[in-house]
């Protein structure tokens, strides 16, 4: 069989069979279709296909290629890998799916420490050993494991303990089983720049140090371990969605560096590009946000406005409204404009909002769906959700494109959104949303607003004024219950 040498992890040439570094290829080219087709909801399952496809070569090829553990051992770990990974997929509320991104994140950055861990502690096994020159006192050959894999094995097991603790921290908080609330502690970017440079520190040490000291590798992951849990917990409020997309770009980056140990191609490329396709994420959701990329990083951004969760909220007059007063208001109109958010979600209201969307289209009025790009509780959320009940993508416009036409709208109809149409957004500095771009509902000429009471908030826990103005009308109730009530009141 031709060989084809690769740079394999210890910089030594490995041989690797021209097929398997070719089908390793062809897996790297179907994952970029796979993001290529993920940009658009049209083209989004070709995307899966593609990217399903590639994972399919890879895993196949890796496992005939394979010479470290049992087949036996892991074809049983993939099955009970697979049969826990169906099972929550076909239970977790679409609501849900944050925190559950959050602790897949997690289990990404746990694999890169043990798979660092097993290679350390048997470098044989992982080809990573490479000879000491002979001396005369020695004349022959002893071995060393290789600095350069030492590096890599530093920084992945690294970057994937701050992935682990990072994203324990963000489930916790998502999942609601931990305060959401910015935790700030005294001199906490000194101490993250500080473990931070301890662990660079440590990897040079653990680099160029032979024998390597034995609480050296222990001492790299516990200080990381500490660095994830550190830079997630200043992070509160509506600041969560681009944390989330953070770590996965962070499990990305700890995949590389362990493809880089384990000499696997298929891993670098993949990891590489959830890596850059996370980072890339979280910079367009930054600026979606109007939120400083670096401090992001940094950890703590924006966390220093000090959120209003849970103050008091005085009583405010508001107007209340039915289905029949919104069916006959909607009938009226010639523009509406619809703002979907979280609670539609949470109500599964979308298919009852596509039927109020055919009907008025029917009655010769044009509607247009606004998605705010962090509506709901992941990136594409909305998306998501109106593709499934078949809404046009050619009547789904971003912030942006739509932002202008409500000064020409007759009807905004928020339902389940909140903070993204807040106007504090815009107005209030102490706002934990302050900064963010928000809907213009407040130049539409009327407003109906869906939520099921005046006690709830949003996820950033604020009062939104849009409830109080003059032209909105507060229609409380669940949203498909109130959406279907006005699809009978205009049929
Ligand atoms: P919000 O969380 O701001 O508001 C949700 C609204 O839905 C509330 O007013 C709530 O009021 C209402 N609601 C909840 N359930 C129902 C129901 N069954 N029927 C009717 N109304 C309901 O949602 P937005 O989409 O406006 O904003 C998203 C927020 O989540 C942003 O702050 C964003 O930063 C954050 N976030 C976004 C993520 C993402 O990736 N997109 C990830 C994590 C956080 P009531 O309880 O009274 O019904």
């Amino acid at each position: 069989m031709s060989l084809s040498l690769l740079a394999g992890a210890t910089g030594a040439a490995v041989a690797v069979p021209a097929w398997v570094a070719l089908a390793y290829l062809v897996a790297g080219v179907f994952f970029i279709l796979a993001l290529r087709g993920l940009s658009s909801p049209a083209s989004s399952r070709r995307g899966n296909r593609f990217g399903m496809a590639g994972m399919l070569i890879a895993v196949v090829t890796t496992l005939v290629t394979h010479d470290i553990a049992n087949i036996v051992e892991i074809g049983i770990a993939m099955l009970l890998g697979g049969i826990i990974g169906i099972t929550i997929a076909r239970r977790i509320a679409m609501t849900a799916m944050p925190e559950l991104v959050a602790g897949f994140h997690s289990l990404v950055g746990l694999a890169a420490v043990l798979v660092a861990a097993a290679a350390y502690t048997n470098p044989a096994a992982f080809d990573l050993l490479v000879p000491v020159t002979g001396t005369e006192a020695f004349p022959e050959p002893r071995f060393m494991l290789d600095p350069i894999a030492r590096v890599e094995m530093a920084l992945g097991a690294a970057i994937g303990a701050i992935t682990f603790s990072g994203s324990v921290i963000a489930f916790l908080k998502l999942s609601g089983r931990m305060s959401g609330s910015p935790i700030l502690l005294p001199g906490r970017h000194v101490i993250n720049l500080g473990t931070m440079a301890t662990i660079l520190v440590l990897t040079g040490l653990f680099a160029v140090t032979t024998p390597v000291p034995g609480w050296v590798f222990p001492a790299i992951c516990l200080a990381a371990f500490i660095v994830g849990f550190l830079l997630i917990i200043p992070i509160g409020g509506a600041d969560m969605p681009v944390v989330v997309s953070m770590l996965n770009s962070y499990s990305g980056w700890a995949a590389a560096a362990m493809g880089f140990t384990l000499g696997n191609t298929a891993m670098i490329i993949t990891g590489a590009l959830v890596g850059s396709s996370g980072a890339i994420l979280s910079y367009i959701m930054c600026r979606a946000m109007n939120r400083s990329f670096i401090s992001v990083i940094a950890g703590g951004f924006g966390a220093e406005s000090g959120g209003t969760n849970g103050d008091p909220r005085e009583a405010r007059p508001y107007k209340q409204g039915s289905a029949d007063d919104a069916a006959f208001m909607l009938e009226q109109a010639e523009k509406v404009i619809i703002i979907p958010g979280y609670g539609m979600a949470v109500a599964q209201a979308q298919h009852a909002l596509r039927e109020m969307c055919d009907l008025l289209e029917n009655k010769g009025i044009e509607v247009k769906f606004a998605i705010h790009p962090v509506a709901g509780r992941m990136p594409g959320h909305m998306n998501v959700l109106l593709a499934e009940a078949s809404v046009d993508y050619d009547k789904v416009f971003e912030l942006e494109d739509i932002n202008s036409e409500f000064a020409t709208a007759d009807v905004a109809f928020i339902i389940g959104a909140n903070d993204v149409v807040n106007p504090a957004a815009k107005t209030d500095k102490a706002s934990p949303i302050y900064g963010m771009p928000v809907f213009d509902v407040d130049k539409a000429r009327q407003v109906f607003f869906i939520k099921r009471s005046m006690g709830g908030v949003g996820y950033a826990g604020v009062d939104n004024d849009v409830f109080y103005m003059d032209q909105t009308t507060m229609l409380l109730s669940d949203a498909k219950k109130m959406v279907e009530d006005i699809v009978k009141a205009l049929d």
